[in-house]
């Protein structure tokens, strides 16, 4: 398959293109094997994935990039995560009468949103159309909200997930917008041209080099070193007492009354964090100490 589990990025010196190629293999699998999911919201999901490490590739310092998708029909959600630190994690949820037959996308919107280990986040929202599917509503985002052109295809099989991406970078001259010079223009189309013609099979079984040699044999391209991936989940018990202390000390009380601890479980990786009269008295008083 394209190489596994990894980001990597090339480059078309000459022309102002950058790409990079996605593959997902056990990040993907450990996913799956968290929740039950129909065939459907499998390859969705897949998707879904690639499409978030492909867009968390792009920014430029340490932090995370979320994807999430809501919508009215078959799929409720479906969201994913990756941070610069390799870590990927995703989830989606879907109707209980769930039905193949019936539209999986409805009234579709994407909200990107990009969170800076410091500084402000950025948030970004997409409509999503399921004729045209996710590549399209990507391509939109850059187009409107970052002034890229790019383009990008992704498949998933319900094993293996892939992507790839090229993008017209900014003149330094002119960052903010998309006009492009006359050559850039014939370069971008040729490039997109060839990226056009990748096949679902290609981006899945054949490996980053032979990819882009057997779609830009003809034209010089700089490949990067390959970034890995993993699926990795962010929580933590500690996160987990910060979301039990929301109910307030009184609620908590009387659950751990009635039921003698407060579960609190992580939803994409099905981790379960308890917490006893104990903890509870615990959290509290802490919060109480630190209270500025
Ligand atoms: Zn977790």
């Amino acid at each position: 398959m394209s190489n596994p589990d990894s980001t990597q990025r090339f480059l078309f010196d000459q022309y102002n293109i950058r790409g990079e190629m996605v593959g997902l293999d056990h990040a993907y699998k450990e996913v799956l094997k968290r929740h039950e999911y129909p065939r459907q919201v499998q390859l969705l999901l897949g998707e879904f994935m690639a499409a978030t490490a492909l867009l968390a590739s792009t920014i430029k310092f340490e932090g995370s990039l979320v994807m999430q998708l809501s919508s009215t029909g078959q799929v409720r959600t479906i969201m994913a995560e990756c941070d610069q630190q390799s870590g990927l994690r995703a989830i989606a949820r879907y109707n209980d009468d769930f039905s193949g037959n019936e539209p999986m996308i409805e009234s579709g919107q994407i909200v990107i949103s990009i969170l800076p280990d410091n500084g402000a986040k950025y948030q970004g929202i997409i409509n999503y159309n399921e004729q045209a599917g996710l590549s399209e509503a990507i391509e939109g985002y850059f187009t409107q909200s970052e002034q890229l052109r790019t383009r990008l295809w992704l498949t998933c099989d319900g094993n293996k997930a892939a992507g790839f991406m090229i993008q017209a970078m900014p003149d330094a001259a002119d960052s903010h917008s998309l006009h492009l010079s006359d050559d850039d223009q014939e370069s971008w189309d040729r490039i997109s041209h060839l990226s056009s013609t990748v096949s679902a099979d290609e981006l899945l079984n054949l490996d980053n080099p032979t990819l882009l040699y057997r779609l830009f044999n003809e034209e010089e391209v700089r490949i990067f070193e390959s970034k890995p991936l993993e699926f990795r989940c962010s929580c933590s018990r500690e996160r987990s007492g910060s979301a039990v202390m929301q109910l307030g000390l009184e609620d908590a009380r009387a659950l751990i009354e009635e039921l003698g601890y407060i579960a609190a479980d992580c939803q994409f990786c099905n981790t379960q964090y308890h917490f006893n009269a104990h903890d509870i008295d615990a959290l509290f008083s802490d919060k109480s100490n630190h209270r500025h």
